[in-house]
């Protein structure tokens, strides 16, 4: 018996047995998390300018990613560092999402964000910091966006599974879980990537769930093999950091791809998903 069977109330719509079949979350663009085919979300941790997000959505939607991530409202831990471009992001966002065929992934940090968020994105972030944010879980549960819910920084499996579950009983059904890394006593890695934490959710939720190994690790090179693990283990999808100049980001330039980076990934995880099943989506040039 799971050690999670204990406590068999404190999530009962997130609960395996709700929804024995699976829930398959689908976006505007025809993206799937939790169908054979996974989903492929990627683009720059912080959107910095149109050149910028235009030439990364069209590298990435020309290997095969069909969600295009990037940040809007950053939550960074020093009030002093790149805070993004809001509004004029998410307006960018749409708009190079717009014309390679994805959808758009992006964080809201605020709940009375959550409305202008809505109208620019298919998808919500709530972030590792936001977890536990009541109020915007509540917020965002309420909103028709499907939502990508990435595990605390230091949250157990079971309190993530109950953050999930206020989205749920709000009356939002799309959720996916996000596995970001937890943080551990070690600073060799910036987070530890818990890819057990795929086949043990597959067991207690019938959420899809993404790995995120560009935080989940925080170094660049550990961002395929780990891509590879989580999609062997299971993973509905990939959330990845991509910059056209990782050297020169605005956020979290160590963990970014750059473009032959993300081309050498996706021939890989192709291979992998085939070899389990699973598909990737079809690549997709200037519409
Ligand atoms: C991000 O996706 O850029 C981000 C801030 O992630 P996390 O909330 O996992 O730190
Ligand atoms: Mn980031």
């Amino acid at each position: 018996m799971d050690r999670l069977d204990s406590l068999p109330h404190a999530y009962k719509l997130a609960r395996r047995d709700a929804l024995p079949g699976g829930t398959i979350v689908r976006l505007p663009n025809g993206a799937t998390f939790g169908g054979d085919e996974i989903a492929i979300c990627a683009g720059p941790c912080s959107v910095e300018s149109r050149e910028q997000i235009q030439a990364t959505a069209r590298a990435v939607a020309a290997r095969g990613a069909n969600v295009l991530r990037g940040g809007a409202f950053k939550p960074r831990t020093s009030p002093y560092a790149f805070q993004g471009l809001g509004l004029d992001a998410l307006k960018m966002l749409r708009e190079a999402a717009d014309g390679y065929a994805m959808a758009v992934v992006t964080e809201v940090l605020d709940p009375r964000e959550v409305e202008l968020v809505c109208a620019h994105a298919d998808m919500l972030q709530i972030g590792a910091r936001s977890m536990q944010n009541f109020s915007l879980l509540r917020e965002v549960g309420h909103s028709p966006k499907p939502v990508l819910l990435k595990r605390g920084i230091s949250a157990t499996i079971e309190e993530w599974l109950m953050a999930a579950e206020y989205l749920l009983v709000a009356g939002n059904r799309s959720i996916v879980m996000c596995e970001r890394g937890v943080r551990s006593f070690d600073s060799a890695t910036r987070n530890v990537l818990d890819i057990a934490a795929v086949p043990l959710l597959r067991s207690l939720t019938h959420l899809p769930i993404v790995i995120d190994p560009s935080h989940g690790t925080g170094i660049a090179k550990l961002v395929t093999p780990m891509s590879l693990a989580g999609i062997a283990a299971g993973a509905d999808g990939l959330l990845v950091e991509v910059h056209p100049n990782p050297a020169a980001a605005a956020s979290d330039g160590e963990q970014s791809l750059a473009f032959d980076q993300f081309d050498a990934l996706m021939q890989q995880v192709e291979i992998i998903a085939r070899a389990i099943g699973r598909r990737i989506p079809a690549a997709t040039l200037a519409a």
